[in-house]
């Protein structure tokens, strides 16, 4: 399948490529388009056999259930079967933006969208080329991240296409993405906020609208079984194997030292994603070639929007293994730390 990638500089005067494009996803078709949070893969939620498209263009298992992304309110309803008190205030406080609440299905939205659970899902985005795209296609749409599965979700249109050229007849291309992380994950369907995937909308953010806000066990605790499907496979994963090093700043500068020349030692070429000021302070060490830089200290709004391309960017580098910078889990940092974890699939050194 030849893939065409469109760039769009501006939503209104390219209106006729954006109906174009809501008009392949009417009809069943597949289109990449970006968003504030990451690229989406989008495909008609209501449609069973296009959402079949998603899962197998991403080779993604097929109990991970899809997020639907509505234009505005109103389509919301068109895939949930009630919003409750809890969800009308947390769309009413952070919609359109990078959030997605978990509420009762409606019949329509087919089973094989939501992995056989009786919820879904719901977001509206705030990017406009996201917004123009679902109000053409006229239909909510599925959209998971437009990565093969497994892989890092991507943040550029050249990221998704390093994933799904030829598998895909379009990608949409607004540019980097503003977030660069996936929206959090607010399961409403109770009275009480319960996050089951952490985001740029955080847990205090959430609390001060809903009152309280409680973390899915999972997310604190790494053998807790997560109540989003999706958040149980490894994840976010570069092509190198990672390690996330943490602890004090004061600590972590020798730690990365120890570690990079242990590994050096015994003939290995490491790669670091870490910030600008560990940079510079392993600089005698590492060649500036093996070092993606993801923000600097305590920058966590960069370090969210760089994170997943620093890790792509060894993706055809000849490393053997790569080592990464945590932060604080704290505000932003819970997420960051989040995605770091399954990237790593668990392995990590506290320094
Ligand atoms: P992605 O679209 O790649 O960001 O992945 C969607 C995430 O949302 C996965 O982790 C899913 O498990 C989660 N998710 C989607 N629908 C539901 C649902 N009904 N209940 C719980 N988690 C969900
Ligand atoms: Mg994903």
């Amino acid at each position: 399948m030849e893939t065409t990638i469109l760039r769009i500089e501006d939503v209104a005067a390219q209106a006729a490529e954006i109906a174009a494009a809501g008009a392949i996803l009417r009809g069943g078709g597949l289109v990449a388009f970006p968003t504030e949070t990451v690229y989406g893969l989008g495909a008609n939620g209501l449609d069973a056999a296009a959402c079949a498209e998603i899962y197998r263009a991403k080779g993604r298992p097929s109990d991970n259930p899809l997020i639907l992304h509505a234009a505005d309110r109103a389509m919301v309803d068109r895939a949930a079967r009630e919003v409750t008190p809890l969800a009308e205030k947390l769309f009413a406080a952070f919609a359109p933006g990078p959030i997605t609440l978990i509420l009762p299905k409606r019949a329509e939205v087919p089973p094989s969208v939501t992995g056989g659970l009786d919820t879904v899902g719901v977001r509206l985005p705030e990017s406009d080329i996201a917004r123009a795209l679902i109000r053409a296609a006229g239909v909510p749409i599925a959209a998971p991240s437009a990565n093969l599965s497994g892989r890092p979700s991507p943040t550029t249109a050249a990221a998704v296409a390093a994933d799904l050229l030829g598998r895909v007849p379009l990608i949409l291309d607004g540019g980097a993405c503003r977030f660069g992380l996936e929206s959090t994950i607010v399961d409403c369907t109770g009275d009480r906020a319960v996050i089951l995937r952490p985001g740029a909308i955080t847990r205090d953010m959430i609390a001060a609208v809903a009152g309280a806000a409680d973390f899915d066990p999972a997310i604190e605790k790494q053998d807790a079984a997560p109540r989003a499907p999706g958040m149980k496979y490894t994840h976010y994963a570069p092509k190198a194997p990672l390690t996330v090093l943490t602890g004090e700043r004061a600590h972590l500068a020798a730690a990365f030292r120890r570690e990079v020349e242990k590994r050096q030692d015994a003939g290995e070429t490491v790669g670091l994603v870490v910030s600008a000021e560990m940079r510079a302070a392993l600089h005698d060490l590492v060649p500036p070639t093996l070092m993606a830089i993801y923000g600097a200290q305590g920058d966590l709004v960069a370090m969210a929007a760089h994170l997943y391309e620093a890790l792509r960017y060894f993706d055809d580098k000849a490393v053997d293994a790569l080592l990464g910078e945590g932060v604080a889990p704290e505000g932003l940092g819970v997420a960051i730390m989040n995605r770091l974890e399954k990237a790593s699939g668990g392995r990590r050194i506290e320094a």
